[in-house]
């Protein structure tokens, strides 16, 4: 176990150099010695070398402030001896890291996590041991909905039953009136997963609300959120300016989540038929009345559909019926897509993909896919949606090549009726 130094201490203020004391035995923040205009010069250099050949890359978009932007604040509760501990778990291991000035997190999150390892211990509550499987607390894990300042807590424990839990949620809410909902999740499995299947609703409504450019959001414990909410602004910006959608025009939302991109590029132009999928089935549940609570800004609100479906199966079903979108964007997990959802996003014959990815070496390789299927990639936008780790997202255009060729087939016919026009002409001359 190691703490962090009270970050006051260390300058951390702009573009300087961070420090954190235990940034080494934590690992979450590999890139938190190197100066920040430097960071963003590795992260666009990556992305530049890996789609090298493929398309034209833009400068990165930085943060405007790099540090304390993780909205989603998770901590393990561990012993140490007979010690109450809390804190992240060392990359790629289960050892928890004690670090109450995590330069990432969120500084409110962070502090009523701390104060809930202080509950903890005066209402002797005992943290789980993995290896025995005897104890109750797990993990609690934090949201904070950025623009409303809403916080969602989730106790993960072992079993439904909490010590004291009204005193306990109680006090909670006295010293942290933000705290908006309280829920238990009950959590058995031997895994790495936070959440267990189950979850409690103990205070509040079971979620919490956000804003992304204006559009406002429901969030469940379950849901995938962007953890970092201003640089999502920036992302989803150039992601609808990408799209350059019109009105009446068809969108696919593939993979997702919540329905945040594709309602955001709704609530852009007026009369976008908008179809959102996505697996996750209380994150499209969500997604359904994230619609319905805008419904008012927009008519694309009240015609908006969100199916819980893998998105290739929907794809396919799709095209078997024949439907064509005027835009897909797809936003997939770290993994990227398959050669079976391009094939099948093919088939749907969109003019323009917009395709948001947050690990650049699968999109360079799903990249590659789409030039195979006719789509050319146009341009790609590194934005440094991770400041201070290794990660890094890219929003990146492709339009239809058929177009293209429609294009160079048209201007081939043209020149030869000027050919055929202009040897007329000379004949009639001479
Ligand atoms: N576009 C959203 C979510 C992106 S994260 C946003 O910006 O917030 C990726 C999402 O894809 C997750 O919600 C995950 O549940 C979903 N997902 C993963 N595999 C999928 C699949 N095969 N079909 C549909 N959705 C999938």
């Amino acid at each position: 176990m190691a703490k962090a130094p009270d970050p006051s201490h260390t300058g951390h203020s702009g573009g300087s150099r961070k420090n954190c004391s235990v940034s080494k035995t934590c690992g979450g923040c590999a890139y938190a010695s190197i100066p920040y205009a430097e960071q963003l010069k590795k992260k666009e250099k990556l992305v530049r070398d890996l789609l090298s050949g493929i398309c034209e890359v833009h400068p990165i978009e930085g943060a405007k402030d790099p540090l304390f932007y993780r909205n989603k604040v998770h901590w393990a509760f561990g012993h140490m001896g007979t010690h109450l501990i809390a804190g992240r778990y060392a990359e790629g291991s289960h050892r928890i890291i004690e670090n109450d000035h995590c330069l990432l997190e969120d500084k409110e999150c962070a502090k009523i996590l701390s104060d809930i390892r202080d509950l903890a211990v005066r209402f002797k509550i005992r943290s789980y041991d993995e290896r025995t499987r005897q104890g109750l607390l797990r993990r609690v894990l934090l949201r904070k909905g950025w623009t409303t300042g809403e916080i969602m807590v989730v106790l993960v424990l072992s079993s439904p039953v909490l010590p004291g839990k009204k005193g306990f949620i109680k006090l909670l809410l006295e010293k942290h009136p933000s705290v908006k909902t309280v829920l238990i999740n009950i959590n058995t499995r031997s895994d790495s997963m936070i959440l267990g299947d189950k979850t409690i609703c103990e205070y509040g409504k079971g979620y919490i609300h956000d804003e992304l450019l204006g559009v406002r959001f429901k969030i469940s414990p379950e849901s995938f959120y962007q953890i970092n909410h201003d640089q999502t602004e920036k992302l989803y910006s150039l992601a609808i300016e990408a799209a350059a959608l019109k009105s009446g025009e068809k969108l696919l939302d593939a993979y997702c989540g919540i329905g945040t991109i594709g309602l955001c590029a709704s609530a852009s132009v007026e009369g976008v038929l908008l179809t959102g999928v996505e697996l996750n089935r209380s994150a499209c549940s969500d997604a359904r009345d994230n619609a319905k609570i805008n419904v008012g800004k927009n008519s694309a609100f009240g015609k908006a559909r969100f199916i819980s479906c893998d998105c290739t199966k929907y794809m396919l079903e799709a095209s078997a019926k024949n439907e064509k979108y005027d835009v897909v964007f797809l936003d997939p997990p770290r993994a990227g897509t398959t050669p079976e959802f391009i094939a099948a996003c093919e088939k749907l014959a969109p003019k323009r993909i917009v395709y948001v990815s947050c690990d650049p070496t699968t999109l360079a390789r799903d990249l590659k896919e789409f030039q195979k299927h006719g789509y050319k990639p146009e341009y790609a936008i590194p934005v440094d949606m991770f400041p201070l780790t290794e990660h890094v997202e890219t929003c990146c255009l492709l339009e239809r090549l058929r177009s293209a060729k429609d294009h160079i087939s048209f201007t081939l016919d043209m020149e030869d009726y000027y050919r055929i026009k202009d040897a007329e002409e000379d004949k009639e001359k001479r």
